[in-house]
């Protein structure tokens, strides 16, 4: 990846290592709840450690957890020479999202959060981040969004897909609110937040059925926020839409525009064409590709995939460092696309998308 062009990598995963590296950010009634009741860590069961998919080799250092040391994505991520990212989004999957306890789950949230920014951002000018936030109240999430709106280093709003409920629904839309008017956007991330299955189906029996279908809730939600007018009422707002591939996008697309025909009279706060709201608010990042990694099949597939999309605008540049789909995960889709294209996929799209992502970092 030739540095001269510029690269933000708009989605590593940053780790906690333990969870007493929280306390000093939580009040002293949740640091000792954490200790006298034995809780020793909220590692996402989502990405299961051990699991060959959830780190690379090299990022499991020294037996710790992988992309928990500051250094060590720094010298992975953004000292990676040629294949090295300019700026990084950190999206931590620390499982806050799915704790019962309406108090603590706001405690943790916000305590990731300020150990985001002291152990973090302040490590490396080059590190943005996502505020994590409890999405069992959204109105004390807006309230997180609030507190660190206008921070520097913070650059979007964090989400799962496995949410309590549909991600569009007028409950949420207090986290909507507080994004659109912090100028932030959404990034909506695969993992389980609310006791939902992570299939639309049901629980399924084993890890590949989870992972593989990640894609299927984030379909759920992307039609959700659509339907339920998210985009009409916050038309400022864009949801990104991490980890989950790309290639499925234009059949929604394509059923949403198809039945909106017929049916837009149940759903009058959408007065524009699915696919065209889609375009307008929604980008989606390109770890793992999902598309054709042959050489002659992607030459194929790209052109008429961007023209279903309507537009490589909506793709952005992520490595999804520490999980490990394959090497190069982007080279498949940029090795094919022009110049002009690659620079939007690799740094402008994301400049569009995450207007304050140049202020700077600061503790
Ligand atoms: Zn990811």
């Amino acid at each position: 990846m030739n540095p001269a062009i510029g690269t933000i990598d708009c989605d590593v995963h940053n780790a906690v290592a333990e969870i007493s590296e929280l306390f000093p950010y939580l009040p002293e009634r949740w640091a000792d709840y954490c200790v006298e009741h034995g809780v020793t860590g909220l590692a996402p069961a989502s990405y299961p450690s051990k699991i060959a998919l959830s780190a690379t080799p090299e990022s499991r250092v020294d037996g710790r957890p992988a992309a928990s040391d500051p250094e060590v994505v720094r010298s992975q991520v953004l000292d990676a020479g040629s294949e090295g990212a300019d700026l990084a989004i950190l999206n931590c999957l620390y499982a806050v999202q799915p704790i019962r306890n309406e108090d603590w789950a706001v405690a943790m949230a916000s305590a990731l959060n300020d150990w985001q920014a002291r152990r973090w951002l302040a490590a490396d000018p080059r590190f943005r981040a996502s505020i994590v936030v409890a999405p069992q109240n959204p109105q004390r999430a807006a309230t997180e969004i609030e507190r660190l709106a206008g921070h520097p280093g913070f650059v979007q709003v964090l989400l799962l897909a496995g949410s309590q409920a549909p991600l569009g629904t007028r409950a949420h839309w207090p986290i909507y609110a507080a994004a659109a008017a912090a100028g932030l956007p959404v990034g909506i991330h695969p993992g389980v937040a609310g006791g939902n299955p992570p299939l639309p189906v049901g629980w399924p029996s084993t890890y590949i059925e989870e992972y593989a279908g990640a894609t299927l809730a984030m379909q759920s939600q992307l039609t959700s926020l659509v339907c339920e007018g998210v985009f009409g009422r916050f038309p400022e707002l864009t949801v990104v839409l991490l980890e989950s591939g790309v290639t499925w996008l234009p059949s929604l697309m394509w059923r949403l525009d198809k039945n909106w025909k017929g049916l837009r009279r149940e759903i009058p706060w959408v007065t524009d064409r699915p696919a065209t709201v889609i375009r307008r608010h929604v980008r989606l990042s390109t770890a793992p590709f999902d598309g054709p990694h042959d050489a002659d099949a992607a030459r194929a597939f790209l052109p008429r995939f961007l023209d279903q999309v309507g537009s490589v605008d909506m793709l952005l540049y992520a490595s999804d460092h520490p999980h490990w789909h394959h090497r190069g995960p982007e080279q498949a889709l940029l090795a094919f696309l022009s110049a002009d294209e690659r620079r939007k996929v690799l740094r402008e799209n994301a400049l569009a998308t995450y207007p304050t992502i140049l202020q700077g970092a600061a503790a």
